[in-house]
């Protein structure tokens, strides 16, 4: 059987729960035979192309570009976890879903017109399908590493309700 691949991915976030991963680094060179880290930007520039086995996935969309790239991504990934509020509820940024976000940008930026967004923040599972919802802000540890050890084993994590799975 070949070595697992594990992709980890950004959208709009404050990078919180992929620190929460790198703070791991023990149990993640524990994992370092048994899974091959593919795609993990804030960690290496290594670049791997999948498809991905597990797929972790931080942050919310908010731009146009996000919104195609997420569909790439479940495309390529067997299995694909939302991490953080952020990718489970759209996070802090949310809050421009109940306001003008055009005069949000206005007031932000200095030459607001080069500024793609879109008009909401939305959780990953609004655009694709989620295999595992992971909440927190950021997310726990012990949480994290189960998650990712029960799916790299093929198994469904054991975790108390504070995580959803969607299935
Ligand atoms: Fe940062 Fe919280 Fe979003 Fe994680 S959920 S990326 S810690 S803001």
């Amino acid at each position: 059987m070949s070595t697992p691949t594990l992709g980890v991915w950004k959208f709009t976030s404050c990078d919180g729960c992929q620190l929460t991963l790198l703070d791991c680094e023990d149990e993640l060179l524990a994992l370092a035979g048994q899974v091959r880290i593919a795609q993990f930007l804030e960690a290496s520039s290594a670049v791997v192309g999948g498809p991905y086995d597990v797929s972790l996935v931080e942050g919310s969309i908010s731009t146009p570009d996000e919104a195609e790239r997420i569909q790439r991504i479940r495309a390529e990934s067997r299995v694909l976890v939302a991490i953080g509020a952020c990718a489970t509820a759209g996070g802090i940024q949310a809050l421009r879903n109940f306001a003008d976000v055009d005069e949000f940008r206005s007031v932000v930026y200095a030459a607001p017109q080069y500024i793609d967004t879109l008009a909401t923040s939305t959780a990953i599972s609004e655009h694709v399908d989620v295999d595992f919802e992971l909440r927190g802000c950021p997310i726990d540890r012990h949480q994290l590493l189960e998650v990712l050890t029960a799916y790299l084993a093929g198994r469904k994590p054991d975790l108390p309700d504070t995580s959803v799975c969607t299935e």
